[in-house]
């Protein structure tokens, strides 16, 4: 592989670094590092003045050992199959991870819907369901929202799959709205599953969650959540970060108050008793948690040295590069990675599932409590396999839990041939 590795080279070689600390056999990773399944699809839409443009879109399924496929569906420019391969990965570590019975999938469409009416987003969404819906269901594949799609485009897209099954299948698409068969709590879940992460970290480090002084970068959905129950934890909130600028206030910044003064300017720049700060100088200011939550790559090799927080809770995806992962863990930071910290979401795509093949439909303090037990076995079996290794961070160890799972599940399914589980893999059911 070369110096510049994309996304799809980077799950590969953390699949087969997982696969070689585990001991697992050379076939784990033969299968593991390449999706089962590729679907690329035309997508010919009309548009509103009539002419026609035909769209490319890919789903890709990964792993389906644990159970049925999942993975959002991401519509952007920038989309590519290697990308999409990628986040399939991802997706089963995720999944297996919470110990949540479903194998990776992800979805994307080159497009960019900022460029497209209400209308022709929605003929998009319909046609491009239409053309992969031969290899989805409830049972088989079940989608959910990613970048730039939401619980309206998961409906329509529910819609015309049950159009075109003739019956009502809520259970081939999660995120949706509450009315058509959405989950309570789906929202929040994300963020609501980062706190328990980063409270069940703090306990293990001997870190007071009371007081604790915490510091955001990000302030959209997962972030500003984050910042409300945090808060409501006793931690105080010192800084924040958003596209346009930060709020810094040693005393504590209160989240509702912040939240209602975004929605007004569209900012948290300058809200009142606050200083400004920028984004490096949040990242690498003296605090007990620091909460990634806006893009990829934001902890870099250059910052990790910089870095004063005892524990990072990664609710965004990929926010810390492979070299600054390296840097964190010598220093003795805790870094919960994003497959762990931000896991919560899928936890709930997953209750809403559950939800609507029961068809009965639970109270939202029902969904949270049972977040909060899955969220709490998935840190402990990580931090154990964490604390059992020399040598690994959590992310690896969290990576080996997952490719743990999956690979008793193919042994057990025949998958790997006919030997017993493999001796290696015992120990590490049973240690
Ligand atoms: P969002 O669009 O609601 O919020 C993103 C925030 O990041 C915004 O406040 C934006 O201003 C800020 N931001 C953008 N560029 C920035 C920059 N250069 N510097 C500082 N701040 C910047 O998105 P979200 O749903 O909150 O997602 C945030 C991250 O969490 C993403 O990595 C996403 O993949 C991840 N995530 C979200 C969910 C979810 O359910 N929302 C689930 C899993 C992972």
């Amino acid at each position: 592989m070369g110096k510049q590795l994309n996304s799809y080279q980077i799950a590969q070689q953390q699949v087969e670094e997982a696969v070689n600390k585990l001991g697992l056999s050379k076939s784990v990773f033969d299968i593991l590092k390449q999706p089962v399944r590729e679907l690329t699809v035309a997508v010919p839409v009309e548009m509103d003045d009539g002419t026609v443009k035909v769209f490319t879109g890919h789903r890709v399924q990964h792993n389906y050992a644990l159970g049925p496929l999942k993975g959002g569906i991401r519509f952007h420019p920038d989309v590519t199959l290697d990308e999409v391969r990628a986040l399939s990965i991802w997706m089963t570590f995720k999944c297996a991870v919470v110990g949540i019975p479903y194998g990776g999938a992800k979805g994307g469409v080159v497009c960019n819907p900022k460029e497209l009416s209400r209308r022709e987003l929605q003929r998009l969404s319909r046609e491009y369901i239409r053309a992969i819906s031969p290899i989805l269901g409830a049972e088989k594949d079940v989608p959910a929202p990613d970048v730039y799609t939401n619980a309206q485009v998961m409906a329509w897209m529910m819609d015309e799959y049950s159009r075109f099954k003739g019956y009502n299948e809520f259970g081939v698409i999660t995120g949706k709205p509450i009315i058509v068969g959405g989950s309570l709590g789906r929202n929040e879940a994300t963020a609501r599953g980062c706190t328990f992460v980063v409270r069940e970290a703090a306990n293990a480090i001997g870190l007071d969650i009371k007081g604790a002084t915490v510091a955001i970068q990000g302030y959209g959905n997962a972030g500003s959540i984050v910042a409300t129950l945090l808060h409501r934890m006793g931690c105080k909130i010192v800084a924040v970060v958003d596209s346009t600028g930060g709020a810094y206030n040693p005393q504590g910044l209160i989240p509702e108050k912040l939240e209602a003064y975004k929605k007004e300017t569209g900012t948290v720049k300058g809200y009142p008793g606050s200083k400004g700060i920028e984004n490096e100088e949040l990242l690498t200011m003296t605090c007990d948690i620091l909460i990634p939550a806006a893009l990829e790559n934001q902890i870099t090799e250059e910052i990790a040295p910089r870095v004063k927080a005892k524990i990072i809770g990664e609710a965004a995806n990929g926010p810390t590069t492979p070299k600054a992962d390296r840097i964190l863990t010598e220093k003795g930071v805790l870094v919960m990675p994003d497959i762990l910290a931000n896991a919560g979401g899928v936890t709930v795509s997953y209750f809403e599932w559950v939800q609507n093949n029961m068809g009965y439909y639970w109270s939202e303090e029902e969904v949270n409590t049972k977040l909060e037990i899955k969220m709490v076995n998935a840190f402990n079996e990580v931090y154990n396999m964490f604390k059992r290794h020399k040598n690994i961070d959590m992310r690896t160890a969290a990576y080996m839990v997952s490719i743990s799972h999956v690979s008793e599940a193919m042994h057990v399914r025949g998958w790997l041939g006919d030997a017993p589980l493999e001796e290696k893999q015992r120990r590490i059911k049973m240690a």
